[in-house]
């Protein structure tokens, strides 16, 4: 790979049942290795690990993460990367929920370990799950910085009006109940990438993102910092996802438990799970839902409709909020590969400078780039996110400032 791997920064999306990492140098962007560990603590666990080019796979049962992290050094060594033996800059991890403790990237020592730990009330499907990769990463590279960087952090300065949700103020402060807001390493890192490439200074941009995911979520951003989010106290508000229904009336809680008698873990099931475009369609894969439409299945079209319905509906909402809006962009799976979606959450808005060039829309095209006619008052962008790039990063300036 040319540089040795002491250049490289280690990150790690450790998940419930899988570990995605990625080997890169935060400078150059140049990635060496990546993979992921599926169905650790199930017999048919397997790894996808792919290094300069050739891919590997692994297919063997994987008990526990530090299990499945050791088969990964296993085979970064057998495509010339021995990472335990050469040492990286430093392991970033991505954690879920930072709370109100944590708002930047944070050198992980046992107290950090321990607070992160006493986070899980608030994410209790992703923070232990973030904290067996990371007590795995340092285990098996006890030399190594290990950074923790937050989906919470960039919200972390959201105004008091935007942040607070209206309940009973004294249970709200017993409980940590505020809009903490989650994906902001990609709501900060595109919205950083749209103000370079529109040679913008970012402190004059108002911009909304929309990050479109499995997960969903929309930012407002005004001179950089976020002024709103759809996220809430937990990934469930706001958009409709994958799987999760976003907003919802809360006395439709009350009324599941009484009227249908289930208990908080089913309705949570319900809610994580089994709701969203999958509640009203049965598929959560957005290529799928496109298919039945065109069958010309009613429920997939209704599942898309309410989407759509949606995201205009904070769109709005953001516009108004921001008194006007530079830069539109969208962003991840959905964001990135669906025209349709992007077409339909914009149309019919030229009145307000907003507009859709449809061929530039429709280009096969990767890269980040406009999609609004050159002349349009507000600029329409696709921007690939890259979490992993600016986890990197974030661990490169955790460790820097070590030295
Ligand atoms: P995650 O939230 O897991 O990181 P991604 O950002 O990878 O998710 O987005 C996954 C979503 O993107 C899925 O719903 C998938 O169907 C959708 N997607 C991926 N490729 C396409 C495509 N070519 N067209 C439409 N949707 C796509």
């Amino acid at each position: 790979m040319g540089e040795t791997a002491e250049d490289f920064v280690l990150v790690i999306n450790s998940g419930s049942s899988s570990i995605k990492y990625q080997l890169l140098d935060p400078e150059s962007s140049v990635v060496a290795a990546s993979g992921i560990v599926e169905r650790i603590g199930e017999d048919d666990s397997v790894i996808q690990h792919r290094a300069d080019g050739e891919s590997a796979e692994r297919r063997e049962p994987i008990a526990d993460h530090t299990a499945g992290l050791r088969l990964v050094f296993e085979m970064f060594a057998a495509t010339g990367h021995d990472l335990r033996r050469e040492g990286v800059r430093a392991v970033g991890h991505r954690v879920v929920h930072g709370g109100e403790v944590f708002y930047r990237p944070t050198l992980i020592d046992d107290d950090v370990a321990a607070a992160i730990s006493d986070l899980s009330a608030l994410a209790p499907l992703h923070n232990p799950a973030n904290l067996a990769g990371i007590e795995s990463a340092r285990a098996l590279l006890p030399g190594a910085p290990q950074v923790a960087v937050f989906d919470t952090a960039f919200f972390h300065g959201l105004p008091a009006a935007a942040k607070t949700y209206a309940i009973d103020a004294k249970v709200a402060a017993a409980h940590g109940i505020r809009k903490y807001g989650f994906h902001g390493t990609s709501h900060e890192y595109v919205s950083g990438r749209v103000a370079e490439l529109l040679g913008r200074d970012p402190g004059e941009l108002n911009q909304i993102v929309f990050h479109l995911g499995n997960g969903a979520s929309a930012s407002a951003i005004r001179g950089g910092r976020p002024v709103d989010t759809s996220m809430g106290l937990t990934p469930l508000e706001g958009l409709v996802m994958g799987t999760r229904p976003g907003d919802l009336d809360p006395g439709i809680v009350a009324h599941l438990a009484r009227s249908a008698h289930l208990d908080i873990d089913q309705i949570d099931t319900l809610l994580n799970r089994d709701s969203g475009i999958k509640g009203l369609s049965g598929v959560n894969d957005f290529r799928e839902l496109r298919r039945l439409i065109e069958t010309g299945d009613e429920a997939a079209r209704l599942a898309y409709d309410v989407y759509v319905h949606r995201l205009r509906r904070y769109l709005g909402a953001y516009l108004i909020e921001l008194g006007g809006v530079d830069a539109i962009t969208f962003t991840a799976g959905v964001g990135e590969n669906s025209p349709q979606v992007r077409a339909d959450a914009l149309a019919g808005l030229a009145r307000f400078g907003i507009e859709v060039d449809p061929a530039a829309n429709t280009a096969e095209n990767r890269a980040a780039r406009r999609i609004s006619p050159p002349d349009a008052p507000v600029a329409v962008l696709v921007v690939p996110t890259n979490e992993e790039l600016a986890i990197a990063r974030a661990a490169r300036r955790v460790v820097d400032r070590l030295d």
